[in-house]
C-alpha cells in the first residue's frame, strides 16, 4: 500500500483545492468570487457549534441516521466465502446518500444569508435531494433539466415539483445534462450574491470537492464503527461505486490511512470503445472540465466524451479530483463493471437478500460479489449507496424479471 502524507484529510486538499496536482479552480473571476466567498463561509461556519449542532439533528431526527451496516449472510454464502456487508444508505431519507450533501449545502446557503439554490440535474436524483433540504430550510429551489431527461424521468419531475421546487426545461443542444449545467449556469450568474449554486457531487470548483466530501464524510465514520462494533477490527476492503464520486468518498474517506484495500468501481457500460462506457479514471486523461482539473474522458477533439451506462447517476465525463490524486497515488484501485454485471447483481441482491438496490449501487455490489470469489477468507464493506425504486420500470420492462 501507498505511504499516506497524514493527517490525510486535513492536508488534502490545499488551501487552493488541489490535490496534487487535481482539483484548483478554473473559472472566470466573477465566479472565483463567489465560490472563494462560498469556502470563506464554508471554513467559518462549519467550524461553529450552531452548524454541527443543526447537522447532527438533521441527520438523526430527520434523515434517520446512522444507517445501518448489515451483514449480508446469504449473498455472501452464495458468492463462495468473503463476506459483504452493506453499508445502508439507502435507508436514507429520500433514498439515497445525496440527502448528506444537499442538506448541509442548503444548511450553508441559510446561514450564508441566500434566499434560493440553484442547480441542474440530469436523471433528478439531485435536483429531488436539493429540493428535499430546500423545503426543509423554506429557500426557493430552481432546477434545470433538459427537456429529453423531463421526458424519460416523470416521477423525479413530479416530486420536485411537489417540494415546491421550480423546474427549468432546457430545450437547446441535445436537451440533456450539458445544457441543464450551461442554462442553469447562467441563471445563477444573474444574481450570485442572493443564490448559492449547489454543486451535486465531490466536483466543480473548489471549495465544493472538499466541502462535499466533509459532508458525505459521515457514511465512512459511522461504518467504520460499526463495522468495529461487529467484527472487532477494520474490513479488508471497502468498495464503491463512482459517478461524480461522493458516495465513494464518503465511505474512503474514513480508511485512507488505514491498511484496508479501497475500490472505486467505475461504469463499463457495453464495452471498452469510446462512448459505450463512462470510466473515466480507467481510460481517461488529464483535462478540465467544469472548472476544475482532474481525469476526464475526451473525444478526438479534446471535448469531454460520450458517456454511457445502464446507470445515469454514473454517466459523468470525469471524476472528482480527489478520485483522480488518490487512483495517481495508487491509494485506491479503479475497477469496472458492465451493464450485464451490474443488472446480475440487482436481480441476485433482490432475491438473496430482499433488497433492491439503485442501478449505481449494483455496480458496486457486482465488485463486491467478484472480490467475495477471489477472496473467501477477507471481509468486504460496501457503500449501497441508494434504493432502486427509480429503476423498477425501466429494468423490468427492458430486462424482465432475472431468473
Ligand atoms: C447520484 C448517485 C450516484 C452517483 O453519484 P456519486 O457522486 O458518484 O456518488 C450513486 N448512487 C446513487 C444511488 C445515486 O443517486
Amino acid at each position: 500500500m501507498t505511504e499516506i502524507q497524514k493527517p490525510y484529510l486535513s492536508r488534502f486538499p490545499d488551501a487552493e483545492g488541489y490535490f496534487g496536482k487535481f482539483g484548483g479552480s478554473f473559472i472566470p473571476p466573477e465566479i472565483k468570487t463567489q465560490m472563494d466567498a462560498i469556502a470563506e463561509a464554508y471554513e467559518k461556519f462549519s467550524r461553529t457549534h450552531a452548524f454541527q449542532s443543526e447537522l447532527q439533528r438533521i441527520r438523526v431526527h430527520y434523515q434517520g441516521r446512522p444507517t445501518p451496516v448489515y451483514h449480508a449472510q446469504n449473498l455472501s454464502d452464495y458468492c463462495g466465502g468473503g463476506q459483504i456487508f452493506l453499508k445502508r444508505e439507502d435507508l436514507n431519507h429520500t433514498g439515497a446518500h445525496k440527502l448528506n450533501h444537499t442538506m448541509a449545502e442548503v444548511l450553508l446557503a441559510k446561514m450564508m444569508g441566500k434566499k434560493k439554490v440553484i442547480a441542474e440535474t440530469g436523471a433528478g436524483q439531485h435536483g429531488v435531494a436539493l429540493a428535499t433540504a430546500a423545503a426543509y430550510f423554506g429557500l426557493a429551489c430552481e432546477i434545470h433539466m433538459g427537456e429529453v431527461d423531463i421526458a424519460k424521468e416523470k416521477p423525479n419531475v413530479i416530486r420536485m415539483k411537489l417540494l415546491g421546487a421550480t423546474v427549468v426545461p432546457v430545450g437547446f443542444g441535445a436537451k440533456t445534462l450539458k445544457e441543464a449545467v450551461d442554462s442553469a449556469f447562467g441563471a445563477y450568474l444573474q444574481d450570485p450574491e442572493s443564490q448559492l449554486f449547489a454543486i451535486g457531487s465531490v466536483v466543480g470548483p473548489h471549495p465544493f470537492p472538499k466541502m462535499v466530501r466533509d459532508f458525505q464524510s459521515i457514511v465512512g465514520k459511522e461504518a467504520k464503527a460499526q463495522f468495529a462494533e461487529m467484527m472487532g477490527g477494520l474490513p479488508d476492503n471497502v468498495v464503491a461505486c463512482v459517478g461524480g464520486g461522493s458516495n465513494a468518498m464518503g465511505l474512503f474517506s474514513a480508511f485512507i490511512e488505514d491498511p484496508v484495500a479501497i475500490y472505486a468501481v467505475e461504469p463499463l457500460g457495453r464495452g471498452t470503445q469510446a462512448g459505450e462506457h463512462a470510466a473515466s479514471i480507467t481510460y481517461g486523461e488529464e483535462g478540465v472540465l467544469h472548472g476544475f482539473n482532474s481525469i476526464m474522458l475526451k473525444d478526438a477533439q479534446g471535448e469531454p466524451g460520450a458517456v454511457y451506462s445502464i446507470a445515469s447517476g454514473l454517466d459523468y465525463p470525469s471524476v472528482g479530483p480527489e478520485h483522480a490524486y488518490l487512483s495517481s497515488i495508487k491509494r485506491t484501485q479503479a475497477v469496472t463493471i458492465g451493464d450485464d454485471e451490474a443488472l446480475d447483481a440487482f436481480y441476485t441482491l433482490s432475491r438473496k437478500e430482499g433488497i433492491i438496490p439503485a442501478l449505481e449501487s449494483a455496480h458496486a455490489v457486482a465488485y463486491a460479489m467478484k472480490l467475495a470469489k477471489e477472496k473467501p477468507y477477507e471481509t468486504i464493506l460496501v457503500n449501497l449507496s441508494g434504493r432502486g425504486d427509480k429503476d423498477l420500470d425501466f429494468v423490468t420492462e427492458t430486462y424482465g424479471f432475472g431468473n
